[in-house]
């Protein structure tokens, strides 16, 4: 019978030479396995006189521990050679596994990115407050309580006067009140509707503010810069135009539309067949709004503007449905 301590000795070696994990694997079944050199040396105990047993079956198991370890120790790269890859174990060699990095959502990657538009052209950014007071949703952007344009911001109100706003207008007022001109600021931020949600609209939106407000403002330094701003959310080739429109609080008010860019302007489903797409909405501050906020009109003008961050961002990214935004699909996420 082989000295269990020579059997180490081999086993030592084999498994420092080993330069696989299939070979280390053979050594293993050479000494280890059920028909194994130990194994079979294990067997040979019972042979012995009993008085004898005991002893040799303990150095058989430190033996057998020993060779397990240095296994274990070789598969894990613990020792000075190299590691060898295991199946079913860990494989030292590869790459570390690739952390999951987040990302912005979209939403909020327009808005950055139009705030940014408006900042270079010298637009300070503020915010205003989600739960807004009728007053200055409505009443001091010149929308008294039996204006017929109240009907369609008909909202979430959570007490008598106090409403989740309807649109970002209330920060005209409000940074109006609190500032003499000049006011050059834009306002990005969340509003409601009580709207039933299909493909372009949901409860919950958001929307950028425009406002400024100084000496000899005119309807051209509005034009001027929506223009460069859609030049560059949507790229120079694309062309504008302005609707006459109206709202309350500006006068006169406009709608600006960008050229369709999925047919070029000759209309197609993208554009309902009109060939333009409208983008926001826009106008000269009307006086009586000046009035609300104490700002002398016969001094000083200025033009306002808001849009839908949703509608931008679809346009933009050639997204059919606004919901889309709002489900926290991380595979339609994770393509911005
Ligand atoms: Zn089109």
């Amino acid at each position: 019978m082989s000295r269990p301590e020579d059997l180490l000795e081999e086993a030592r070696k084999e498994i420092s030479q080993a330069s696989s994990s299939e070979s280390l694997e053979s050594v293993r079944v050479k000494y280890l396995g059920r028909k194994g050199l130990l194994t079979g040396v294990l067997r040979d105990v019972g042979k012995l006189p009993p008085g004898d047993r005991p002893r040799a079956g303990a150095e058989l198991n430190r033996v057998k521990i020993a060779i397990q370890a240095l296994l274990d120790e070789r598969k894990t790269g613990n020792d000075s050679g190299a590691a060898i890859p295991v199946p079913g174990g860990v494989d030292l060699t590869l790459p570390g596994r690739g952390r999951f990095f987040g990302q912005r959502h979209p939403l909020s990657q327009i808005t950055a990115e139009i705030v940014s538009i408006f900042y270079s052209m010298g637009f300070g950014v503020v915010e205003g407050c989600e739960v807004e007071e009728e007053y200055y949703n409505f009443e001091a952007l010149n929308t008294p309580d039996w204006h017929p344009s109240r009907d369609e911001h008909d909202s979430f109100y959570l007490a008598p006067g106090i409403l989740l706003r309807t649109h970002t207008s209330p920060v005209q007022i409000r940074i109006m009140e609190k500032t003499k001109p000049p006011v050059r600021i834009v306002a990005p931020g969340r509003c409601f509707r009580r709207d039933a949600p299909d493909a372009s609209h949901f409860t919950n939106f958001h929307q950028i503010e425009g406002l400024y407000v100084d000496r000899d403002v005119s309807f051209a330094n509005l034009k001027g810069t929506l223009a460069e701003f859609a030049r560059r959310v949507f790229g120079p080739e694309r062309e504008i135009r302005f609707r006459p429109h109206y709202f309350p609080f500006t006068e006169p008010s406009a709608e600006m539309d960008v050229s369709c860019a999925n047919c070029g302007g000759k209309g197609c489903r993208t554009c309902s067949g009109k060939g333009w797409l409208e983008i926001l909405g826009c106008g000269m501050v009307h006086p009586n709004v000046f009035k609300y906020v104490d700002i002398d009109c016969e001094i000083y003008n200025g033009y306002a503007f808001g849009m839908g961050i949703e509608r931008i961002a679809m346009l933009k990214y050639g997204v059919n449905d606004i919901r889309l935004f709002y489900e926290n699909d991380i595979e339609f996420l994770s393509q911005f």
